[in-house]
Formats: C-alpha cells, structure tokens, sequence
C-alpha cells in the first residue's frame, strides 16, 4: 500500500467518511501516471478545510473515488498580500504566479499598465498553475488568481486600509527600502519589461498607502523582482518570522 505522499487538490467538501468523487484528469494523473491502487492513500485539500488523508476506494481508467479518513493539517492561511504584476511573456507569467503561490500571496492580480507586453492572459491556465504550486508546496490554501484589470482602475477603486509596496525600477540603487509599516493588508507591484510611465508613477506616489521601494543595484526582471519583492516583504513584515 501507498503512503500517502501525492496531493491533490479538490474541488469537493472535505471531512471523515466523505467520500470524493474524481473526474477524468485527476483518475488519469493518480491511477495512470501515479500508479495507485486501491487502497493507497493520497493527501487531498480543498483550499477551505484543511489537508486529509484519503484513500482510494475505486478506482477506473476515467473515474474514481477517494474516501477521506483524516485531517492531516489545519486550513493555514497566508498573510493577507497581494501581488499584482503586468503580465510578460507566457512563460514568465506562469513563473510569476507559481512562484507567487509558493511564496504566500493570498491573491494575484495581473494587470495592463502603460507600458504592458502582453494584453491577453489565460486566467484558467494561471489559476491551474496557482493549484499545482499549492499542490507540490504543501500549502493548504490555494490564492486566487484575478482576470486581468487595468491597473488605473485599480489604483483609483483603492482600499484605504491595503499598503502597497511599490517597486519603482526609478529607485534602482537607491536605499528606499520597507521599514516596519504597521498594516495587515499588503500589495506588492511589479512593472513590465517597460516598467511604468511616468504618470503612473504621479499618480502612485500620490497615494497615502503607497512606500516606494527599491530592489537593490541593478534592474531585475519583472519575473525576478516579483520573487525578490516577495521575499523582502515576507522577511520583513510576512509569516516567516
Ligand atoms: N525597463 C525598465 C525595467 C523594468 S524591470 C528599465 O529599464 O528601467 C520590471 C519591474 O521590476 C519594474 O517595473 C519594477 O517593478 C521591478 N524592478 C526591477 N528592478 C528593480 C529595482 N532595482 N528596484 C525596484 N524595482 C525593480
């Protein structure tokens, strides 16, 4: 028998006894490429109940079904941030909002800006890469990954009670940095390749919430500064302290 180490999210209550049916792909990936038999165990989670232990009560080329025994873990929840960034190319796109689940953002929000690469997302295709990133990391909560919106719209519908760190590639070499802000909402923004017009920056700056940072020396990419942004914030103000 399999211990349970493949995990799998699910879109279905979880809880003991419940059982969980499963649809074509998610019978294909634990019985066709995982090899699991009856019997075998599998850690489930639905992004609201927590992680289970599970068990495999049938299973078919096309269909299954999984029983849930156990809460392995409790819901954790990340900090409550944002992370919104102008989509680049496809591949550094799906990069930025993997990373971003792994990271601990509760939700991602892909934006136009003045200067954006690519005017069209695939909102499905990065909401599946957020799943898989949760799946592989051991995350319980899966952040929701928003259509993309102009980032003007935004700014101007802004919550008052979110701080937002803006990282202005203008800074670059500059020793702007995060002090300790007090705020539990937080958004991060990352430019595009073309980093941001100089009203956008106007209007940015004039935000109350708003504390301009620097990235450091040189001028990183958008796929990296989003990973190096998430990194400063969760150091300094996030859950891995
Ligand atoms: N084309 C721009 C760079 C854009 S880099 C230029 O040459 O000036 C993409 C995004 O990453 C930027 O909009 C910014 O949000 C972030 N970024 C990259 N390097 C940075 C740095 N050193 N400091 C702050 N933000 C940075």
């Amino acid at each position: 028998m399999k211990e349970a180490k493949v995990r799998l999210y699910v879109e279905h209550p979880l809880g003991a006894g419940q059982s969980i049916p499963l649809d074509r792909d998610q019978a294909h990936y634990l019985f066709g490429v995982m090899r699991l038999a009856l019997g075998d165990q599998i850690l489930v989670f639905n992004g609201t109940e927590g992680e289970w232990r599970a068990e495999v009560v049938k299973a078919g080329k096309r269909a299954g079904i999984l029983a849930c025994v156990k809460q392995t873990k409790p819901l954790q929840m990340p900090p409550d941030l944002w992370l919104i960034f102008a989509p680049i190319k496809k591949a550094r796109t799906d990069f930025i909002v993997e990373k971003a689940a792994e990271m601990g953002a509760a939700r991602i929000l892909p934006v136009t800006t003045h200067f954006t690469n690519s005017e069209r997302i695939r909102q499905d295709r990065l909401q599946a890469h957020a799943v898989e990133a949760a799946e592989q990391c051991g995350g319980t909560y899966v952040p929701e990954v928003t259509d993309l919106q102009k980032l003007d719209r935004l700014l101007a519908d802004w919550p008052k009670d979110r701080q937002l760190m803006f990282c202005d590639e203008a800074e670059v070499g500059s020793a702007k940095r995060l002090g300790t802000v007090a705020g539990e909402k937080w958004a991060i923004l990352i430019g595009p390749e073309g980093g941001f017009s100089d009203a956008e920056r106007t209007r940015l700056h004039a935000h109350a919430q708003t504390h301009v940072v620097s990235l450091g020396p040189r001028i990183l990419r958008a796929d990296t500064a989003s990973v190096a942004a998430m990194t400063l914030w969760q150091q300094a103000l996030g859950d891995w302290q």
